[in-house]
């Protein structure tokens, strides 16, 4: 697979669009299931997987250790008590995820579901302010860097 820039710019594009959709729609953070980074840069096959990754050339870790994502994570398990995926930008008037668990899966799916209007976890939003700020960052980054070579 031969990755240029434009390969590159379009999936940095696809995981901003995710984001926003986090942030605005209330989406949801499947992890790497619905991350166009991860699909398109990830290889298995060698020990340091992202560093192909437009974010590991900034981090330089895998899995987006060291980037705002860590914090969201760290923040949802902390928190939340989820410790994977899926996340979301956190509805307050919900039960936390550990007194949902006594309802099962198909229980939790459903009170799961948040209700545009309600009250949002201000750090969750904060967190996920600062990821999509960061991915918009490795494109206006990129130009900048370009420019000043010239
Ligand atoms: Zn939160």
């Amino acid at each position: 697979m031969k990755i240029n820039k434009t390969v590159k710019i379009k999936a940095i594009k696809g995981s901003i669009k995710k984001w926003k959709h986090i942030l605005f729609n209330n989406s949801i953070d499947y992890g790497t299931n619905n991350c166009p980074l991860y699909h398109r840069f990830l290889n298995k096959k060698t020990i340091n997987a992202c560093k192909l990754c437009p974010v590991y050339k900034v981090t330089g870790l895998n899995y987006c250790c060291g980037s705002p994502y860590q914090k969201w994570s760290n923040h949802q398990s902390i928190i939340h008590n989820k410790f994977f995926p899926p996340f979301e930008i956190f509805d307050t008037t919900k039960p936390q995820a550990a007194t949902l668990s006594r309802y099962g899966r198909s229980g939790m799916q459903l009170l799961y579901q948040r209700v545009p209007g309600t009250t949002s976890c201000l750090k969750c939003t904060e967190t996920a302010r600062q990821e999509l700020f960061f991915l918009q960052n490795l494109i206006t980054c990129k130009t900048r860097r370009r420019k000043f070579k010239k």
